[in-house]
């Protein structure tokens, strides 16, 4: 079968376009920049030679209409995972909303337009914990993060807006399309080569010291190659549709992945002090990025990933060993 992979050049699906190569499809991935479609063919080439003939770039943008028909037709399904993911939030938050809710549209409709029946679209816990915490029991897949909620970052807010328009279309314009979300915590794991995102760059941060002090917040974290296993089980999972599917492991807080790695790295000497909350919240007021954290400061949301593993069969990888294994690639490559 075909498979189209939107924003293929990305650190999440690279590892995605790598398993579904190793499994025999034939994977369409959609580029926006042709020097890091230059990057994707030559890692894969290097990692799966065999498989190259059956891997196509297509460029796309998520904020423009052309090519969309043309990447999508004749495949068997859309994994749609571009979206903006920035290190620091921009000052306009519809930077980020916009391309994201408008590429959102995008896949689900060149789906029902080209007749692609299945879609399997890259949200992000994201879209569930930014809402009030559930009481008694751990996030899941019923909750939703309130796009409105005054202290929600851009980012965040991007991704519950696209998801809600990609659910949105399939229950009204496009009833044809089958959808699966899959909402990843914070992904950890060496990338596939050097073109990589905003998860790289959190564990550089950490492993180059570059923090004296370490704000009280944390995520629920997960592997990458777990992430990718979900979004090529969904497409062999009937029951999958129509359902998000949280992928999170352990809840790590930043200052105790600080200690994880100055555990792994001894000659380091890693800061790990925790910064007192008060700190960061003056703090917040000159730094954009400082204020992006704010609204989780000493937030413990953690997420029951049952579904993930019931219904798609994943064991989760413990995410401390995914975040050493993404610290020793960063060393081995110089780049902290
Ligand atoms: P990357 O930044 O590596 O990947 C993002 C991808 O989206 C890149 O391929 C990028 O293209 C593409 N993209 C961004 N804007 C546009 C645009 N306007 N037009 C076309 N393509 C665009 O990050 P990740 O791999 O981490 O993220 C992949 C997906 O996973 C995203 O949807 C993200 O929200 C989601 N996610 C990530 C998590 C994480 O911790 N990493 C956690 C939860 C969800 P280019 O390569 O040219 O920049």
């Amino acid at each position: 079968s075909t498979i189209l992979v939107t924003g293929a050049s990305g650190y999440i699906a690279k590892h995605i376009v790598l398993r579904l190569l190793q499994a025999g499809h034939h994977v369409r991935g959609s580029i926006r920049s042709p020097a890091r479609g230059e990057t994707l063919r030559a890692t894969m080439a290097a990692l799966v030679p065999e498989a190259m003939e059956r891997l196509t770039l297509v460029p796309l943008d998520l904020t423009r209409d052309d090519g969309w028909a043309e990447a999508a037709a004749g495949a068997d399904a859309i994994l749609h995972t571009a979206s903006p993911f920035p290190l620091s939030q921009p000052k306009d938050p519809q930077e980020v909303i916009r391309p994201a809710v408008d590429g959102a549209r995008r896949a689900i409709r060149a789906a029902a337009t080209a007749g692609v029946p299945r879609v399997v679209l890259t949200s992000s816990i994201a879209a569930v914990v930014e809402g009030p915490q559930p009481q008694g029991r751990r996030y899941d897949e019923r909750d939703w993060s309130d796009p409105e909620a005054p202290t929600i970052s851009p980012y965040s807010a991007s991704k519950t807006l696209a998801e809600r328009a990609a659910w949105d279309m399939v229950a009204t314009e496009a009833p044809g399309v089958a959808l699966t979300t899959i909402n990843p915590g914070f992904v950890l794991g060496a990338p596939l080569d050097g073109d990589t995102g905003t998860s790289l760059a959190v564990v550089e941060r950490l492993l180059a010291g570059r923090d004296p002090m370490l704000p009280n917040f944390g995520f629920a974290c997960v592997d990458v190659g777990d992430i990718a296993e979900m979004h090529l089980r969904a497409l062999d999972t009937p029951a999958s549709i129509g359902q998000r599917i949280v992928g999170a492991s352990d809840f790590l807080w930043y200052p105790e992945m600080a200690e994880i790695l100055a555990a792994a790295f001894p000659d380091r000497r890693i800061p790990t002090r925790r910064a007192p909350s008060l700190l960061i919240w003056a703090l917040g007021h000159v730094d954009p990025a400082v204020a992006a954290i704010r609204s989780s400061l000493n937030l413990r949301r953690e997420l029951d990933a049952s579904r993930a593993r019931d219904l798609l069969g994943i064991t989760f990888r413990d995410p401390r060993e995914s975040l050493v294994d993404t610290a020793r690639w960063l060393a081995a490559q110089g780049r902290a």
